[in-house]
């Protein structure tokens, strides 16, 4: 199943230009099989989504992106909001008490990296290497040079790695997918799924060639 893990849209995200029946369609345009809305410390754009997906019959799974103290986290198979920038080990613990999953976005990007980036030391370094199963390798607002280093990272470690395009323009949408070799039908298949190991994120079409 190809999936694009992290969209937001105009519904929860002021940041986004992205009206929910065109993601949908465009998500379907792609070949997608599936999509994860990822709204800003918010279920509610997943939530109003799968309404609107029925009438197209397309899988819509809901999940969002936390602002932490440390950086952004998604944040899939959890069913509370998650507002007030918490620091990242009070969601990692919230979330997976309640059999969740929290993956950090974009870990490389600047300015809005893992501690944004105010650490002089590589991630393989840190306890960030420790603290998550599964990274998000591949984000499509991230440049070429950062994903890289989410790449590496991941072959340093053995740590798995997701790809989702982070879409806030509709030609954003399907970017950067992730390729499962499981069904999925919900969420907490999902987080199953992420817990496996058995995916591959992929750069359909880079940042750069989007401008
Ligand atoms: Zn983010
Ligand atoms: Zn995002």
């Amino acid at each position: 199943m190809i999936i694009d893990m992290h969209i937001h849209t105009m519904i929860s995200s002021t940041c986004s230009l992205i009206d929910p029946e065109e993601c949908i369609r465009r998500a379907m345009d792609k070949g997608l099989d599936a999509i994860c809305v990822t709204e800003h410390d918010t279920l509610e754009g997943g939530r109003v989504m799968k309404e609107i997906a029925r009438q197209f019959d397309f899988l819509v799974l809901g999940g969002m992106e936390v602002m932490s103290r440390e950086g952004h986290l998604l944040v899939y198979g959890y069913h509370i909001d998650i507002k007030g920038v918490p620091p990242a080990g009070e969601v990692i613990k919230r979330v997976s008490d309640a059999g969740g999953i929290v993956i950090p976005a974009h870990p490389w990007r600047q300015p809005f990296g893992w501690y944004s980036g105010a650490i002089d030391r590589p991630l393989e370094e840190t306890e960030f290497a420790r603290i998550f199963q599964v990274i998000e390798m591949y984000n499509g607002l991230s440049s070429a040079e950062e994903n890289a280093m989410g790449k590496a990272f991941c072959a340093a470690t053995g740590i798995h790695g997701i790809g989702g395009s982070d879409a806030h323009r509709i030609g954003d949408v399907g970017a950067v997918v992730t390729e499962f070799a499981d069904d999925i039908e919900d969420e907490s298949q999902l987080v199953e799924a992420l817990k496996s190991g058995r995916y591959a994120p992929h750069i359909i079409k880079p940042l750069e060639e989007r401008w």
